[in-house]
């Protein structure tokens, strides 16, 4: 008999099929990296993208110049600008505002086909305190209320340039699916008097089925009612509502074990693609009242969802996703390598 399971932060089912598929057994999905002869990403073609807005590198170079482990550039497209008023207003019945925000690419290594976590946990740490820094520095604007550190890799999960990047997007809104989180995990905290997702790793630790890797100070397990087979999170032990809040130890830690789930992920499903993203909360700085109980109730984490299956009628039209793999099967393939 296949199963029904409850996401207990979102309130969603998902069904998870009783014999649980192989990672072999699911149709290999081209990795199709778009073909990129021109790449102006490259260590030593600064000079053709936007000037940088910041980047980590070797002692002695200037900015723009070749000698950078990391650098962050304003997006060639934004759809978000940060130069206006918010102008928010009516029509009729509906809200309008304008686009103010932010679009940055952060490009995570200067050579074209080396990975940070090819590169190593220095590489991998130097990325960690990028998205930290970029994070805090946005959060000094008011106007802007969630910022989205993000990353597609592979065609089918969006990626566009072959280079290895991670973008950032600066709203004037909380989006959708933070904002579910948020107000779920406040409800949550209401009724109980504890973080949703403490008790989440309480009981991921309890069992221990579904862990796939742990460090000192985070775990990456497969969620209990996952939306996507393989789909993995990496939160902090310790109750942080903030990415920005990381500790000097933690940044390391969490180099650590990004670097090693995502080689364990490219390892058990032949280099899947995928996307990740940060939620970590909300900028509180425009309407701290609002968010008083924040601190308490609501705990960044990483989430990564392989792109290896697709979506039909029945997901778009119910929200009710199907686990072809258990996530404890998952966790188990994904324990087992590297
Ligand atoms: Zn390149
Ligand atoms: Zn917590
Ligand atoms: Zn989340």
């Amino acid at each position: 008999m296949h199963e029904l399971r409850k996401d207990i932060l979102l309130g969603r089912w998902v069904a998870v099929l009783s014999e649980s598929k192989l990672p072999s057994e699911y149709p290999k999905i081209p990795f199709e990296e778009p073909v990129e002869e021109n790449c102006v990403f490259c260590e030593g073609r600064e000079n053709e993208t936007p000037s940088e807005i910041t980047s980590i590198r070797k002692a002695g170079t200037s900015p723009n110049t070749a000698g950078w482990w990391i650098r962050d550039l304003p997006s060639f497209n934004p759809v978000f600008r940060v130069e206006g008023e918010l102008g928010r207003r009516g029509v009729g019945i509906y809200d309008k505002m304008n686009s103010i925000g932010a679009n940055e690419i952060i490009v995570e290594s200067p050579y074209h086909d080396k990975r940070p976590e090819d590169m190593g946990l220095e590489q991998m740490i130097r990325l960690v305190k990028m998205y930290r820094d970029r994070i805090s520095d946005l959060e000094k604007d008011t106007r802007l209320r969630y910022i989205l550190i993000y990353k597609d890799s592979g065609r089918c999960a969006g990626q566009q340039y072959t280079h290895p990047l991670t973008f950032l997007m600066a709203t004037p809104v909380i989006p959708k699916v933070v904002k579910d989180e948020l107000d779920n995990a406040k409800q949550y905290f209401a009724y109980k008097e504890r973080c949703i997702f403490c008790d989440i790793i309480n009981e991921e630790l309890r069992t221990g089925e579904r862990i796939v890797y742990e460090t000192k100070n985070f775990i990456a397990f497969c969620p209990f009612a996952a939306q996507f087979p393989f789909e993995i999170w990496i939160i902090p032990r310790r109750h942080s509502c903030s990415f920005t809040e990381i500790t000097v130890e933690e940044t390391e830690d969490f180099g650590l074990i990004l670097m090693t789930v995502l080689k364990k992920l490219r390892q058990v499903l032949n280099e899947p693609p995928f996307n990740y993203f940060i939620h970590t909360a909300p900028n509180m700085v425009p309407r701290r009242n609002h968010w008083h109980t924040l601190g308490e109730d609501f705990h960044w984490h990483l989430e990564i969802i392989p792109r290896i299956i697709r979506t039909s009628g029945f997901e778009w039209g119910s929200g009710l996703y199907i686990l072809p793999t258990s996530p404890e099967n998952a966790a188990k393939f994904l324990r087992e390598v590297g």
